[in-house]
């Protein structure tokens, strides 16, 4: 069993390939960071073009380095939302192309299933029903998992993900946004004094698994306001003391975006326990699962609440085709597949995207029937 896995419901377009045992033949990403930089978010439009650009080579170079070519693919594996319906939309049409014209199965992605199961890849001992926490650019999702495609979303979040919140603060501080900001808040964090600001930490009156970082990103806004600091400088000619001041509000900045994290963390492991007692793991993926003071903070919870924690390796938490390619083998094995689409589709055939698409269903504390 091989199966190709495409992706590009955001800005990366990536490809790969995976065996049915977990052995990942290739991996292949091209970023746009550049054009992040330069319209300091991900414009829909020009994200598709650039996506267009670049796909047959994407998924050419994925073969290529997996030494294989269409005809020894089992299945096509591609995400089809949640995400840009203009991006997903030339995976999908590039997936069925490929599929229609070596008659290859098709199976649809969820994006954040994949940043999830690919936990499963990287340690096979990881059965249901665990428990995943899914932070990235656009999702902040505490789940648990308890079974293939049978998933209860325990919070999410009422605004922006923290993901978005390293972002933009990055921006703010004016940072090397040459890769995404969250890597760069990250490391002038390590200079910064973590209790110099005391930036409250969000929803602390609600009990519940929900998140919110619109607040934060706001106290941290007035905070760069008031100390003066200019965006427009970028962070390489600040002074010693401009640059301190915004490693301390770096540091004070993820101090509590990821405190925030390990409070929800807790109560949603009690959560789960009481639907799924002999849940044994917290995974943690998407793309800020790749911070070293994420995994560290998340480590210290899950020891006391004496589960392991998972973290797949920095380049399968962000955007990537591993995940997908795995994704498709796990339900490819358990039949859940479209059959190959016909080789001479119509040009204005209609796809099957799901830009907003829910993982699994939500539970409310306190209804113990809530499936
Ligand atoms: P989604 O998965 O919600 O659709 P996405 O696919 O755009 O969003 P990912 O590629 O999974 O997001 O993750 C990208 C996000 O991860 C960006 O917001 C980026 O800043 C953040 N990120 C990456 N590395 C780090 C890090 N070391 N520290 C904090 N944040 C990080
Ligand atoms: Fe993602």
């Amino acid at each position: 069993l091989v199966i190709l896995g495409i992706e590009t419901s955001c800005d990366d377009t990536a490809a790969a390939v995976v065996k049915g045992n977990g052995e990942i033949l290739s991996q292949v990403v091209s970023s746009q960071a550049d054009l992040l930089e330069r319209y300091g978010g991900v414009a829909p439009k020009m994200a598709e073009e650039r996506h267009s650009q670049v796909i047959d080579q994407v998924v050419q170079d994925a073969l290529d380095q997996a030494n294989l070519t269409a005809r020894d693919l089992s299945a096509v594996a591609v995400t089809i939302g949640p995400g840009l319906s203009l991006c997903l939309c030339v995976g999908v049409q590039k997936a069925r192309k490929l599929a229609g014209s070596f008659n290859l199965p098709i199976v649809g992605i969820h994006h954040m299933e994949a940043h999830a199961l690919v936990a499963r890849l990287i340690e096979q001992e990881l059965q249901f029903p665990f428990m995943a926490l899914l932070i990235s650019g656009g999702h902040n999702l505490l789940i648990l998992a308890r079974d293939l495609g049978h998933y209860i979303q325990l919070g999410t979040t009422i605004d922006d993900a923290i993901g978005e919140a390293y972002d933009k603060i990055a921006k703010w501080l004016g940072l090397d946004m040459r890769r995404s900001g969250g890597p760069a808040v990250e490391a002038l964090a390590q200079e910064g004094d973590a209790e110099s600001i005391k930036f409250s930490s969000p929803m602390k009156q609600h009990k519940d698994c929900n998140f919110s970082y619109a607040g934060l990103k706001t106290q941290v806004r007035l905070a760069i306001e008031s100390r003066n600091i200019n965006a427009e400088i970028p962070i390489s000619s600040a002074t010693s003391q401009d640059r301190s001041s915004r490693a301390d509000i770096a540091a004070s900045f993820q101090r509590v975006a990821v405190l925030h994290l390990e409070e929800r963390c807790e109560r949603a492991i009690d959560w789960a326990r009481k639907i799924e007692p002999s849940i044994k793991y917290l995974v943690v993926s998407g793309g800020v699962a790749s911070n070293q003071y994420v995994r560290t903070r998340l480590d210290q919870v899950v020891k006391k609440k004496n589960l392991k924690l998972l973290c797949p390796p920095p380049s399968l938490c962000t955007d990537n085709g591993v995940m997908v390619a795995w994704t498709g083998i796990e339900h490819f094995c358990m039949g859940r597949f479209d059959p190959p689409p016909p080789a001479d589709e119509a040009e204005d055939f209609v796809y099957d995207l799901r830009p907003r698409w829910p993982l699994g269903v939500e539970y409310a504390e306190g209804r113990s029937n809530a499936r």
